[in-house]
């Protein structure tokens, strides 16, 4: 029988982290080293993604460092059978690739009727598809064993943050298809698929760095405004992420699918009065 301590193992688990290299995705990979498991980073960059490798490995860890762009498909397959020729599968999926994209910004004195629409496109497609596709191709690989699938959704997709119309757009659909996904897979696999997602309040990374500090590295208001909004009155540390995170891959949460856990230090549960 697992001991409770024992579920959150991750040993003997292969677990890719898209974005592996980001701020929030470095520090995913670190933990689920850490838990044991053989962990993947895929990103835009081969030789960012095979640093991060060594390190780990120069830790006695075991991982892969690959690039893969989350929005080509042929890529993301390419990446796949090496995975498999190294490990023989995949039991976990992070999807951390993803972000804010500058020209989608309403800025705060641009007319909204001046939106750039290219730009908001951009940014959905990279949120939705670099999420739905990844998800697609790896978690292909774990209708036999099984696996679990972790979304990156955001406090952004459950009330009105200004500034980020398209960002907010493309994690709300990350929430509808983390359920839809969810239910569907279980549908046809039972147990073995989960699909889950968090929601990070505010956290300082490269994807956010322009609206939340100034060139000095100062606060921007808006990054007041959030401490005025978080009952905790600061960012999260990436870390803080971590314990959802390996809860949900791990068998610890083996009856949990299509939920979503909030780490946002009580964001939006606060109305600021
Ligand atoms: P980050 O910019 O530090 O990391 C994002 C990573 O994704 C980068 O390494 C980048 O190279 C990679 N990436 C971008 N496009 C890619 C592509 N097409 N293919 C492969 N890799 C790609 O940002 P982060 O804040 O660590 O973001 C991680 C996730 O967390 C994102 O989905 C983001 O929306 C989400 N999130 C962040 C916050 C926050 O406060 N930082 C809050 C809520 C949700």
């Amino acid at each position: 029988m697992h001991t409770e301590k024992n579920s959150f193992s991750l040993e003997n688990k292969v677990i890719i982290v898209t974005g592996g290299t980001g701020v929030l995705g470095s520090s995913f990979v670190q933990a689920i080293a850490e838990a044991g498991g053989a962990v993947v980073i895929l990103d835009l960059h081969q030789d960012k993604a095979e640093q991060k490798a060594a390190e780990l490995k120069a830790a006695g860890h075991e991982a892969l460092g690959l690039a893969a762009n989350v929005l080509d498909e042929a890529d993301l397959e390419k990446a796949k059978a090496i995975i498999l020729e190294r490990y023989g599968k995949i039991d976990g999926l992070v999807n951390a690739a993803g972000g804010n994209v500058p020209e989608s910004i309403i800025q705060p004195d641009q007319d909204i009727f001046d939106m750039n629409i290219e730009g908001m496109k951009k940014a959905l497609v990279l949120n939705v598809w670099g999420t739905v596709t990844p998800s697609k191709v790896f978690g292909a690989a774990m209708k036999e064993n099984g696996g679990s699938i972790v979304n990156i959704s955001s406090v952004s997709s459950k009330t009105v943050l200004t500034m980020v119309m398209g960002y907010s757009m493309g994690k709300a659909a990350i929430d509808i298809y983390t359920k839809w996904f969810a239910v569907e897979a279980a549908r046809r696999y039972g147990d073995k698929i989960r699909v889950n997602a968090i929601a990070p309040g505010f956290f300082l990374t490269h994807q956010n760095k322009d609206l939340l500090t100034n060139p000095d590295g100062s606060l921007k208001q808006r990054s007041k405004n959030i401490m005025h909004s978080t009952p905790y009155g600061r960012f999260g540390q990436p870390e803080e992420l971590n314990g959802a995170v390996i809860y949900l891959l791990s068998d610890a949460s083996k009856f949990v699918t299509a939920a979503e856990i909030a780490v946002d230090g009580g964001f939006t549960k606060f109305s600021g009065v």
